[in-house]
Parts: structure tokens; C-alpha cells; sequence
């Protein structure tokens, strides 16, 4: 049988008779843009990330953008996001009208921290936006120090990283304004697009509403130009539903996580994915991802058992075409562009069996003896 990278299965059918219900309710209301759904989830999704507000709004990089806007963050602003993240982190900075600053990543980790960021500071950097790649909290408290000691802003793109935590408190509430994507396949995903921003101050949160409203929060008054980004109802309602499944799912991630350790302790060449090294900071393991150096030969040899893979992500993002016009080259920042070229997504999911895990690794186990 072969093994998908991913499947949603074991989460529909966790979720499969209250969506139905749901569903028929939500038909019946008739209410689908900005209803009493969306305000049960962000209610819900602020306590899950120890803040006092959040609001939904349509996608993930609107996220990122709508939160940079609503800082006074845009024209002649620059702001520094990590070369090895989805491309979106940088893209929402352009988005808002600054300029993305790649930093480099430490070579252990794949984040950013503050040796990386520091280089690339200059009298224009605004704001830094840590990932929490593939759900590995970034070392905020030196980040923090850092971006408070110049008077920036740190936002952190929690993406990849729902119900994490760091230093003993959930990831999504420490910067200013935090981001996040519930893009179908994140760890609590929606039947579409969709995402968040979590802060503490009212002044932003009110201003966010405004910005993805048409820069409306009095009907037919327009305050400001914004955009179209508002949290559906139907998936406010989706994510309500998956979200009192997420500590379960979190847990079985972490199981599979740790299996993967065990079964592919001591194989020649290849790197495990780096645990966190701060008390009391927890992984989430959106994705399982290794390190080989003969990387797309290891791909191969999954593929031909049969075992879908992915790489996340094969290009850095300052070597994208989408920004050649920073005139980066190869070798500018030299982690980010190793991760790119070692880095491989085993499955992981909700769902995956012991069994799966332990085929996996046997065919990785093969190829190390080659
Ligand atoms: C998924 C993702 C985004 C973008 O989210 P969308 O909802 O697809 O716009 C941004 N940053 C990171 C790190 C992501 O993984």
C-alpha cells in the first residue's frame, strides 16, 4: 500500500457528524460573512493563544499584511523575514508596501535568531518576523531583546506552529501582532482559506477589522482604503469544531515524532530535525523534516516505495525570481540555501499508523547502508 504524504481522513472522521449538524444550522441561518460563527472561533482561537483579541481574516499572508498596515508599518519601512520560510512571509511585507530583508538562519535550527537578524538591521527596519518553521518555536526571549532594544516590532508568523508553546506560554501571543494560516493542511486547517491575527492591543485589533472591511467598521462609513479579507462564517465554524480536537492531534504528532527519532537513530549522514532547547518550550511537528545530503537520491528511493515526500522548500526565498530584484546570489545566505538543498518532509499526520512510520524509516535506513 502506498503511503500518502498527507491525509485528512482521520480528522474528517473525527469531525465528520458535528460538520454535518453544523452544516445544516449554517444553511438554515443564512448568515455567512462576519456571524456569531466567526466570533465563537476568535473568541476561542485568542484563549488558545493566551491574548486578548484576535480576528479572523481570509488568508494567512493577509494576515501578516493586514498586521503590518494596522502597526504603521508600510512605504520606506523595512522589515526582516527569515530566506527559509514559505514565501508568503516575505511576500505579505511587499504586500503592505515595505521592503522584505532576508536574514539568514542558524545552520542547526533553520530559524531566525537574533545573530542572524542583527547583520541585516538598518535605520529603516521596523518590524522582524520570526517562523516557527515546521512548528520549532523561535527563540523569541533574544528576538524580543532585540527588536525592543531598537524600537522595532517583532510580529511572529505562527503558521506552522498552532498550540506550541514557548517558555511555558502558547506561541501567537508574544509579538505585537501575530499572524497565522489555517490553510487546509496546517496543523488546525479549514475547508479553505483562512487565518488570524492575535494581540493584546485593542487599538490594533480594532484597526485589523477595519483594514480587511473595506477600512469600514460603520456600514457605508470608510475610514481608511482596505482591503477584502474577512474570516468566512462556514469556516469559522469548521475550525471551531477541529479546534477542540488540536491538543489530541498535537499529542499524536508528537508520538509519531518521537517514533520517527527512534527508528532512525544512527543512520549514516542524516540530520534528525533539532528538538527545542529552551525550558519548557514545545515542538508541534507540523512537519517531520530531515536533513541528507544526498537529499533528491533519498526522495527517489521513498518515491519508488511507493512514499510521498516534499521538500519545504526548495528554493529560499532570496533566490526566488519574485525578488531578483534584491540582486541576491548563491552563497549570500549560505543556511538558508543548505536547508533548501538538504530538507525533506517525511508524512506526518493525524492517522498515520506505527506500522507506516516504521516502513518509512526502514527504506531511509536502506538507503543510509548505499
Ligand atoms: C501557510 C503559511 C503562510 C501563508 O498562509 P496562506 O493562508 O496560505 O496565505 C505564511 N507563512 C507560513 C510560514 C506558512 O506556512
Amino acid at each position: 500500500m502506498p503511503i500518502p504524504f498527507y491525509s485528512l481522513d482521520a480528522q474528517h472522521a473525527a469531525v465528520a457528524d458535528a460538520l454535518r449538524e453544523a452544516h445544516e444550522a449554517f444553511m438554515a441561518r443564512q448568515w455567512f460573512v462576519l456571524g456569531e460563527g466567526v466570533q465563537r472561533f476568535e473568541a476561542a482561537w485568542a484563549r488558545c493563544c493566551g491574548t486578548a483579541h484576535a480576528v479572523g481574516v481570509g488568508n494567512g499572508q493577509d494576515a501578516l499584511m493586514l498586521s503590518l498596515r494596522a502597526l504603521g508599518v508600510g512605504p520606506g519601512d523595512e522589515v526582516i523575514v527569515p530566506a527559509h520560510t514559505f514565501v508568503a512571509t516575505a511576500m505579505a511585507v511587499s504586500q503592505a508596501g515595505a521592503a522584505p530583508i532576508m536574514a539568514d538562519v542558524d545552520a542547526e535550527t533553520g530559524l531566525l535568531t537574533a545573530a542572524t537578524v542583527s547583520p541585516r538591521l538598518t535605520p529603516r527596519t521596523r518590524a522582524v518576523i520570526p517562523v516557527h518553521l515546521y512548528g520549532h518555536p523561535a527563540p523569541l526571549a533574544e528576538l524580543l531583546a532585540l527588536t525592543s532594544a531598537h524600537g522595532m516590532h517583532l510580529l511572529e508568523d505562527n503558521a506552522q506552529a498552532h498550540g506550541a508553546r514557548y517558555r511555558g506560554r502558547p506561541t501567537g501571543g508574544f509579538g505585537a501582532a501575530n499572524a497565522t494560516s489555517f490553510y487546509p493542511t496546517k496543523n488546525l486547517g479549514a475547508l479553505g482559506d483562512a487565518g488570524a491575527v492575535t494581540t493584546n492591543d485593542a487599538g490594533v485589533a480594532e484597526r485589523l477589522r477595519r483594514l480587511g472591511n473595506y477600512g469600514s467598521s460603520r456600514k457605508y462609513h470608510h475610514k481608511e482604503v482596505g482591503v477584502n479579507s474577512r474570516l468566512d462564517e462556514w469556516q469559522a465554524i469548521v475550525l471551531d469544531i477541529k479546534l477542540r480536537h488540536l491538543a489530541e492531534w498535537t499529542a499524536e504528532r508528537r508520538r509519531l515524532a518521537s517514533l520517527y527519532d527512534e527508528h532512525l537513530r544512527d543512520v549514516p549522514h542524516l540530520q534528525h530535525p533539532p528538538r527545542p532547547r529552551e525550558p519548557d518550550t514545545a515542538h508541534v511537528w507540523h512537519l517531520y523534516v530531515v536533513r541528507h545530503p544526498r537529499r533528491d537520491a533519498l526522495q527517489a528511493a521513498l518515491r519508488t516505495a511507493e512514499i510521498g515526500t516534499l521538500i519545504h522548500y526548495p528554493t529560499p526565498v532570496h533566490l526566488q525570481p519574485a525578488y531578483e530584484g534584491l540582486r541576491h546570489r548563491r552563497g549570500d545566505l549560505p543556511n538558508a540555501e543548505r536547508w533548501s538543498d538538504e530538507a525533506l518532509s517525511l508524512p506526518l499526520y493525524p492517522g498515520l499508523s506505527e506500522q507506516d512510520v516504521a516502513r518509512v524509516a526502514e527504506v531511509v535506513r536502506r538507503f543510509g547502508r548505499t
